[in-house]
């Protein structure tokens, strides 16, 4: 591959490390290097340099609230959204201890979605709050399902395969009218939509590096001050107690160059991005019969495009977009040797021969109207031929 063009349209996947973002945390591994919890000075330096970052991560979340010293204590530094998902659910219950459980959606990641079964298992209760075919929550079954048993409502702000985004402030004003809590995982959300958390009643927002042009094995977890804050992670004092082990310093300085990159951009680039990506949809649209675009049309990130073409594998799709050096993602996983549809498209009732050839063309600030332009140029002739041999076209015709 080293000789050949990548088109990296699987930035929900993860991201290029901006190349800034890489100075920023260089100096890190080998020349500031010390240990943030060291008595010297050279240790000393660098826990400064997290508080710097801390800041600069609280700033784009719109988290306003700084203690005595001028830390943004609100902003606990993770290891990936998944601790961060998991951490939150969990500080929550142990937040509202006569209460047994959790609502949640039926789209959410497995940050989430994996942690509820295993709360099912030690027996708290769960329920699944379902969406419409556009990916959209069904509020009146969210607000019936939250009662006074509900500890917590953990909601995505952005579902990582179609975009939709959920009405998360509206949610967790919901959630606080029963006494509940409210976790919202912001993974895809952070760096993409403005987030203004001093707005809002929402306690818990995990997000993680690796989705904002950070390195992987970063993510923040926002507690809201005056939360009772259970860790998950036991250990030294890092963290203000809240979460142990000895910080991932360089990720950490990264994540906050980023966030601060991301905030300044932020609404120039989404313009960008949602012209580029639209322009790709009509493109397609134009071109090749029988595709549908998935997700709240009028309500998604301006980065993600869910295309079902009907009646072909997604994989056979991928594989031939790979030949290209065009790299995107399917809307199915592998479960017992067959393809099955992703639970989000699932969840969101798409028919089988539709969320069968699903592709997910995901885009970032690295993206150009040009590569966007091959790719909707590259898949015509790609599309007609798996169908050309799909009996089930043939059916459907
Ligand atoms: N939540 C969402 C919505 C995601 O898209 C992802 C990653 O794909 C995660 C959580 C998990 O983040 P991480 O890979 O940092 O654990």
């Amino acid at each position: 591959m080293e000789n050949h063009r990548i088109i990296y349209l699987d930035n929900n996947a993860t991201t290029r490390v901006d190349p800034e973002v890489f100075r920023a945390m260089e100096p890190f591994f080998c020349e500031r290097y010390g240990n943030p919890s060291s008595i010297h000075r050279f240790g000393g330096e660098v826990a400064g340099d997290i508080e710097a970052a801390r800041c600069r991560v609280a700033e784009l979340l719109g988290a306003g609230f700084r203690d005595r010293d001028g830390i943004a204590t609100e902003i606990i530094f993770t290891s990936c959204g998944t601790e961060g998902d998991n951490a939150a659910i969990n500080a929550a219950f142990a937040a509202r201890p006569g209460r047994n459980k959790l609502v949640t959606s039926a789209v959410e990641h497995p940050g989430v979605l994996a942690y509820a079964r295993e709360l099912i298992r030690r027996g708290r209760q769960v329920e699944f709050i379902p969406v419409d075919h556009c990916g959209r929550l069904d509020l009146e079954k969210l607000a019936a399902a939250i009662d006074d048993n509900t500890a917590v409502v953990s909601l995505m702000w952005a579902n990582n395969e179609t975009g939709t985004i959920f009405p998360v402030a509206e949610a967790a004003r919901m959630a606080h009218a029963r006494g509940a809590l409210f976790h919202t995982d912001a993974v895809q959300a952070a760096g993409k939509v403005p987030i203004n958390l001093d707005g809002t009643e929402i306690d818990f927002l995990s997000i993680s590096g690796h989705k904002l042009h950070a390195p992987k094995g970063i993510g923040v977890l926002f507690v809201r001050r005056g939360i009772r804050f259970t860790p998950l992670i036991y250990g030294g004092h890092q963290e203000r107690m809240r979460r142990g082990g000895t910080e991932n310093v360089a990720s950490i300085i990264a994540l906050g160059r980023a966030c601060e990159m991301a905030r300044l951009a932020l609404p120039d680039e989404t313009r960008e991005l949602a012209r580029i990506r639209d322009r790709f949809e009509a493109a397609l649209l134009a071109e090749i019969p029988r595709i549908r675009i998935n997700g709240d049309l009028d309500n998604r990130l301006p980065n993600t495009s869910s295309v079902s073409f009907e009646c072909i594998e997604g994989e056979s799709i991928l594989m031939l977009l790979d030949q290209f050096g065009i790299c995107a993602s399917s809307g199915s996983a592998c479960t017992t040797g067959s393809l099955e549809p992703s639970h989000v498209l699932t969840a969101m009732g798409i028919p089988y021969h539709a969320a069968h050839g699903t592709i997910r063309f995901s885009l970032s600030k690295f993206n150009t109207e040009e590569e966007v332009d091959f790719v909707a140029a590259t898949l015509p002739p790609i599309i007609a031929r798996l169908r050309s041999i799909s009996p089930y076209w043939e059916e459907q015709k």
